[in-house]
């Protein structure tokens, strides 16, 4: 990023930033175009293993880097600051969604035959919350997982997963107990070859469009109980952990990306000339930059506040959530006052702003809605 980077990052960060940056500009940034028609190939996870990045923070005995949390923000910011929205999701999905679970509630044998491919990039990981009929209202969830003997039988149906078409494996919510309430959920590892998982489509979206989408069907899939991650009835409170670690790392990509549209359009600003005079000296364009970066300051701060609290083992639910709205929100207008900035140049593909805009726009809803991260922050103040 332009702007100094603050005291959260070490020199080894600032290394780390630089060699990601240096890949993303040779194998990634080339091909952006063609993989917002084509989908990004899943090649390019096994390259990100390859290269450490799938396991920035998790313990070298596991092939991990064994760095910490900030580790994870710079991979973040740079994907957003190259433009791949798309792929930065999948990658997202892979390091800071799926698989924190199973590093951290999982078994020795479920990390050596979940989470090491995962990291290594040979296996590719997905996660499914989201049902037709439950979004946000997520304990509304109609998949069970029924036990029979040393077995589970799932049924249900999943919608909007990430990686869903291209996983090795994907992390199942369902329900053990239909009675229990939220002690009546449990997490499972269901292997993609599992008779009865089916992709039953993928969905055409407005934005990163070089990420898979799909519907998922589970039906009578027989999982060993081994399968099961963590306590069965666990699995409520797991997924609010999970949650956390979701939204934050949304909120480190969404505003990272906002400052890189707000540099792009001051430099456009600064280039473009009408009038006889380059746009930046009308007030009025130049007041809208001024916002822009003074908003992605301001947020920025708070992001990084509360990704030191989770680094440090803290569970800083209403900063967190505080830091997805407000970040995300942040994105989507920096995205859309650049659009205005750039006029018609920003309303075509050739221009990143587009995009960005596009993009931006599925952070207000995934990971828990605007309205859903003021329903928690108001719980968090007692109302
Ligand atoms: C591109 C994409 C990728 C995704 N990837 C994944 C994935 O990998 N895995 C996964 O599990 N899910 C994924 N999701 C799902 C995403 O997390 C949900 O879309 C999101 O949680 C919202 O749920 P919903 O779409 O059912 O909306 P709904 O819950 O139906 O909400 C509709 C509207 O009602 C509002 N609303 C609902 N309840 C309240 C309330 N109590 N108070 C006020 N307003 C309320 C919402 O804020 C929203 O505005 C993805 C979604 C998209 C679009």
């Amino acid at each position: 990023m332009a702007e100094a980077a603050t005291t959260h990052f070490s020199d080894a960060h600032e290394e780390l930033r630089l060699h990601i940056r240096r890949f993303l500009e040779k194998e990634v940034v080339p091909h952006l175009d063609e993989w917002e028609e084509t989908l990004f190939p899943d090649s390019i996870f096994r390259r990100f293993g390859e290269l450490g990045f799938l396991g920035l923070r998790y313990p070298q005995e596991l092939g991990g880097q064994g760095g910490d949390y900030f580790s994870a923000v710079v991979l973040s910011e740079e994907m957003a600051r190259a433009h791949c929205g798309g792929l930065g999701m999948a990658v997202a999905v892979q390091t800071e969604m799926a698989t924190p679970p199973v590093f951290k509630f999982g078994t020795d044998a479920q990390k050596s035959r979940f989470l090491v491919p995962a990291i290594s990039g040979e296996a590719i990981a997905a996660i499914a919350m989201t049902e037709p009929d439950a979004g946000s209202d997520l304990a509304g969830m109609k998949t069970t997982a029924r036990r029979f003997g040393d077995e589970y039988v799932i049924n249900g149906r999943k919608i909007f997963i990430t990686n869903g078409a291209r996983c090795s494996w994907c992390l199942v919510v369902a329900k053990t107990d239909t009675e229990a309430g939220h002690k009546g959920f449990s997490l499972f590892v269901v292997p993609k070859e599992t008779p009865g998982f089916h992709v039953t489509r993928t969905l055409k979206k407005l934005g990163m469009h070089s990420s898979d989408t799909a519907e998922l069907l589970f039906e009578d899939c027989r999982v060993p109980a081994e399968f099961r991650l963590g306590e069965e009835g666990e699995g409520w409170s797991d997924l609010m952990w999970e949650l956390q670690g979701e939204r934050l790392i949304a909120a480190c990509g969404h505003i990272a990306g906002a400052q890189s549209i707000f540099e792009y359009a001051m430099q456009y600003a600064k280039d473009r000339v009408a009038f006889g005079r380059p746009i930046a000296n009308f007030q009025v364009i130049k007041h809208k930059l001024v916002d822009m970066g003074t908003r992605v300051a301001a947020v920025r701060a708070l992001v990084y506040e509360t990704a030191d609290k989770w680094n440090r083992g803290e569970y800083p639910v209403r900063e967190i959530s505080q830091a997805k709205l407000l970040a995300t929100q942040v994105s989507v207008w920096v995205a859309d006052e650049a659009i205005q900035i750039l006029g018609g140049h920003g309303y075509m593909r050739e221009f990143p702003v587009e995009r960005a805009w596009r993009d931006a726009r599925l952070a207000r809803i995934g990971a828990g809605t605007d309205e859903i991260m003021k329903e928690i922050i108001a719980k968090t103040y007692g109302m």
